[in-house]
C-alpha cells in the first residue's frame, strides 16, 4: 500500500515560491501507474516525497509496513531509509551505479546493506542478473556495460531484496529504442507479478503501456 494524500511541496526560488506538487492525492495500486506531464510538472519532486528522499510542506504519503501503516514523514531519516532498502527499489535515469563495483556486486549491494551473508548475495545476484539476460556480464565493470545493459543491471538491483514497490523515474531516456523496449518489458513483468511500479515519464508512448495514468499539470492531479 501506497497512499499519497494533500501531497505538496513548496520550494523558494529566490523571491518566487514555486509549488512544485500541489495538494496531490492518490492511492497506488499493483501495476503500472505512469506519472505523465511535462517538463517542470512537478514529476520527479513527487517521485521524491513518495519514496521518503524529500519531506512535503504540506500532506502525507503513507506506506504499508508488515501489518502496520507508517507515515514517511513521520519518521527520521534513518528509518526512512531503512524501510526504502526493505520496501522500494529505484530505476533512474542515470544508472547510478557504482562505478567501481563489478555488475554483480553493484546487484549484491543492497542485500548487503541488509546484512546478507557472502556466499548468499552472489547466488542471489548471479540469478537476478540471469533473469535480466547479464548471465555473460557479472564481472564487468559499469562503463564497459552499454547503457541498455547498465540500465538492466540497475533493475536487477531495485529487485535485490524483493521490494512491493518499484519506482522508474525516465528508464528508458537515455537508451535506443531496442534497448528501451528490453528495459520496459522487464519493468512490465514486474508489474505482472504484482508489484506496484510508479513509473514517471514523459514519454506517452510509454504510459500507453501502464495500467493507470497519472497527469500533472504545474504539480496538480489533471483529469482525462
Ligand atoms: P519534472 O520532474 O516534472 O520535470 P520537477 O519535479 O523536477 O519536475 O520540478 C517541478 C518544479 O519544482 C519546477 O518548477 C522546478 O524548478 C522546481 N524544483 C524542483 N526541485 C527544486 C529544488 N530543489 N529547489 C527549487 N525548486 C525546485
Ligand atoms: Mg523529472
Amino acid at each position: 500500500m501506497l497512499e499519497a494524500t494533500h501531497l505538496t511541496k513548496r520550494f523558494h526560488q529566490g523571491e518566487i515560491d514555486v509549488v512544485a506538487v500541489d495538494r496531490f492525492s492518490h492511492r497506488f495500486q499493483p501495476g503500472i501507474t505512469a506519472v505523465v506531464g511535462p517538463s517542470g510538472s512537478g514529476k520527479t519532486t513527487l517521485l521524491n516525497l513518495l519514496a521518503g528522499f524529500d519531506t512535503p510542506t504540506e500532506g502525507e504519503v503513507r506506506v504499508q509496513e508488515g501489518e502496520k501503516v507508517v507515515v514517511l514523514s513521520k519518521l527520521d531519516e534513518g528509518r526512512r531509509a531503512e524501510l526504502r532498502l526493505r520496501l522500494m527499489g529505484f530505476v533512474f535515469q542515470q544508472w547510478n551505479l557504482i562505478p567501481t563495483l563489478t555488475a554483480l556486486e553493484n546487484v549484491a549491494f543492497p542485500l548487503m546493506l541488509a546484512g546478507h551473508r557472502l556466499k548468499e548475495r552472489q547466488e542471489r545476484a548471479a540469478a537476478l542478473l540471469a533473469q535480466v539476460g547479464l548471465e555473460k556480464r557479472v564481472k564487468h565493470l559499469p562503463n564497459r556495460l552499454s547503457g541498455g545493459e547498465q540500465q538492466r543491471v540497475a533493475i536487477a538491483r531495485s529487485l535485490a531484496l524483493d521490494p512491493p514497490i518499484l519506482f522508474a523515474d525516465e528508464p528508458t531516456g537515455n537508451l535506443d529504442s531496442a534497448s528501451g523496449e528490453r528495459v520496459m518489458e522487464l519493468i512490465t513483468s514486474q508489474a505482472r507479478k504484482g508489484r506496484t511500479v510508479i513509473l514517471v515519464t514523459h514519454d506517452l508512448e510509454l504510459a500507453r503501456r501502464a495500467d493507470w495514468v497519472l497527469r500533472l499539470r504545474d504539480g496538480r492531479l489533471v483529469d482525462g
